[in-house]
């Protein structure tokens, strides 16, 4: 005991053992992502919905958890930037690759991805985990653009869903950093 405080000693006083909080630090957020609340679920296109876990006005992007039933699509959109995500639930497809991401999935999207999302009609749902940086950019099939994304319009998305769902506009701030 006596000699690990003394070699932990030695290595912090090499670096300055003082280290401080900083002024100005946003708080953290440590929440159940999976809601009870239904009304949580933003709606974002037929059978499609985002819970938002992180809206990030400083590095531009959002972490959220995406849910697709069987029938819906999250139409074809392109990345500029890198999108990570985590499978929870279900598994779902990108009709421009041949791989499934199922249950437990990690997916790395790199930027410049182009992809369509589906769910196979072997699951009733899917949910995932996406952190997505920069934007979302959707794309007709000549790839014309049809749509655009970022964070602050998932904000006014989230704002205007939780104000007519009776939550309050201002439940989407508690996600904002
Ligand atoms: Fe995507």
């Amino acid at each position: 005991m006596a000699a690990d405080f003394a070699a932990n000693y030695q290595v912090n006083s090499r670096y300055g053992a003082l280290v401080l909080p900083s002024a100005g630090i946003v708080p953290e957020i440590a929440i159940g992502a999976v809601p009870d609340d239904q009304r949580v679920w933003v709606p974002q296109a037929p059978d499609v919905w985002f819970r938002p876990l992180l809206l990030n006005t400083v590095t531009g992007g959002w972490c959220n958890l995406l849910r697709v039933r069987r029938s819906g699509v999250l139409h074809r959109h392109r990345h500029p930037m890198a999108v990570i995500g985590y499978v929870i639930k279900g598994r779902w497809r990108y009709l421009e690759h041949d791989w499934i991401a199922e249950e437990g999935s990690f997916v790395y999207e790199p930027p410049g991805e182009i992809h369509t999302l589906v769910v196979p009609d072997d699951c009733a749902e899917m949910i995932t985990f996406f952190n997505i940086g920069g934007a979302m950019i959707y794309l007709d099939e000549s790839g014309r653009q049809t749509g655009y994304e970022d964070v602050f319009t998932k904000i006014e998305m989230c704002r205007a869903h939780y104000a007519a769902a009776g939550l309050g506009g201002a439940f989407a701030d508690q996600f904002i950093r």
